[in-house]
């Protein structure tokens, strides 16, 4: 049994209280880790070490920042098969996605941060015959990042690279249910020349580890992705301090199909909207309008389309779907759907869980489920499932389609599907959504601003939005004679 450790100062070191829990392998429900269960003694050290390396690190040049990162980048890279595979096996993922999606992104968040932070700049502001004012942009200090389960690596580099890259020092940690990768990356981080102290990471529970982070007064902003519910419980904490926070959050995203799309190539297209990574992206569209003219068209293509997919084990190079990510979560996803059978909701297809032959019979599979029949209001269309799940509502207009996706508490994202342009320019624009796309999913630009509108979080990640996140402006007036 392999007994993960705390990165902190530069090695490896087990948690203060001597106490592990258990890593659990979702294609097999089999233990086959240990994780550190960490806490305010672990924080304490891993504080002082940020402190002790802040100095250093914050005031390299972005140049030196950069090719240090680069060499992290490189380092992910080069171990590319030992990453796919410890990130399918701890989340349950298809190793086809984390080879294209997962490990890439991480590389490539790195590689854009390191390369960003050599082009960003800060701004001036002349007044004509009184003076000038120019803002200067220094790191924050010490600050905190807090990833979820569902994009491991993906997502933890996502906060860790800028934050790096604009001077930082950064305590970091994964979720507990995911821990794997992110060990991972201490090697890789000495390798690449990070100096010890300049990104710590720490493993264990929310309530614990990540509470004692977000409470800490030397950690000075966090950045944190998960639910909605942890996100109002850390602005809580966070807020009488005067941290910065980034909150991204939960969604209820709609995919808005109109009646002039091509029936066939669209239905391929939503099924990798609801299902990729089992559902469970914050960006899966899961309450999917179709216009009443193709409803049924629609509905049964895509119903057939999803039976044929292939619910697998994470190895298997045909598996479009794998297991969900713990067996807490499987149960949530099945009591969502009894929920929504007692709503009236019809099954249309899967509905329940999958049992695989040995040794992945104890694993957590579900089969994709279509459900119809159901109101927008309902619990089902307006609580997160996050997983296999989509609903299908017909709609007759734009005016009432709007309504019935702007809908909920929620505001991430959205796919709207049409071949006429204006109408996918106005439902663009009146869509409360942070994300807009149109006849596309998941098609991403590091540059452009990530995140959601209402409940769906604070805040923007990406490109320069992460960048001034992660630093202080100051600005400076200087008067002319
Ligand atoms: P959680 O909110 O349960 O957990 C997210 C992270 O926060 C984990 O590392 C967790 O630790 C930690 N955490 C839990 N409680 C606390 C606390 N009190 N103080 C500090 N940290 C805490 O989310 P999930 O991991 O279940 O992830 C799924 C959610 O993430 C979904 O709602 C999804 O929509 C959202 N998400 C949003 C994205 C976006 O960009 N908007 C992207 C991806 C996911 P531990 O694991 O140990 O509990």
């Amino acid at each position: 049994m392999e007994f993960l450790e705390n990165y902190i100062d530069g090695t490896y070191q087990a948690p203060s209280s001597g106490l592990y829990l258990d890593n659990v392998n979702p294609s097999t429900g089999q233990v086959y880790a240990k994780i550190p269960l960490s806490g305010e003694q672990d924080l304490a050290q891993a504080v002082d070490a940020a402190e002790r390396a802040l100095p250093l690190w914050s005031n390299m040049s972005a140049n030196e920042r950069s090719a240090v990162l680069l060499r992290l980048a490189a380092g992910i890279e080069a171990r590319m098969g030992e990453f796919v595979q410890a990130e399918s096996r701890d989340n349950g993922k298809p190793e086809k996605l984390a080879a294209h999606v997962d490990i890439p992104r991480a590389v490539s968040n790195f590689h854009f941060f390191a390369t960003a932070i050599e082009h960003f700049a800060s701004e001036s502001h002349y007044m004509e015959k009184v003076g000038i004012n120019f803002t200067t942009r220094r790191p924050i200090g010490i600050v905190g990042c807090i990833s979820p389960w569902n994009l491991p690596l993906y997502l933890f580099s996502w906060k860790i690279a800028p934050a790096l890259a604009a001077g930082n020092c950064v305590i970091a940690k994964p979720s507990e249910i995911t821990p794997y990768t992110a060990s991972l990356l201490g090697k890789i981080a000495n390798e690449a020349g990070v100096p010890p102290g300049v990104l710590n990471i720490l493993h264990g529970t929310g309530p614990e580890i990540g509470n004692a982070i977000v409470a800490h007064p030397k950690i000075k902003a966090i950045s944190f992705t998960g639910g909605t519910a942890t996100g109002q419980h850390i602005a809580r904490v966070a807020a009488p301090m005067f941290k910065k926070l980034s909150l991204e959050l939960g969604g209820k995203n709609p995919t808005v199909i109109f009646p002039d799309v091509d029936i066939e190539a669209t239905v391929k297209e939503v099924f990798r909207s609801s299902f990729s990574n089992q559902g469970q992206i914050c960006l899966c569209g899961s309450r999917i309008f179709i216009h009443d003219n193709i409803y049924e068209a629609f509905r049964n293509a895509f119903v057939e389309w999803v039976d044929s997919a292939k619910v697998s084990f994470p190895s298997d190079p045909k598996a479009q779907i794998g297991a969900v990510v713990s067996q807490g979560h499987m149960e949530k996803i099945l009591n969502y759907i009894e929920l929504a059978k007692e709503e009236g909701g019809v099954i249309l297809t899967g509905g329940k869980r999958l049992k695989l032959d040995p040794p992945h019979h104890e694993g957590y599979y579900i089969s994709p489920t279509v459900i119809e029949g159901l109101p927008n209001e309902c619990r089902t269309n307006q609580e997160e499932i996050f997983g296999p799940v989509v609903t299908l509502m017909p709609f007759k207009d734009e005016a009432e389609v709007l309504n019935l996706a702007n809908g909920t508490k929620y505001g991430l994202a959205a796919s709207v599907w049409t071949q006429d342009l204006n109408r996918a320019h106005r439902m663009a624009d009146r869509l409360e959504m942070g994300i807009v796309w149109v006849n596309s999913w998941l098609v991403r630009d590091l540059r452009t601003p990530f995140g959601g509108m209402k409940d769906s979080g604070v805040g923007r990640e990406g490109g320069w939005e992460a960048l001034r996140f992660f630093t202080e402006p100051k600005n400076i007036f200087i008067k002319y004679e």
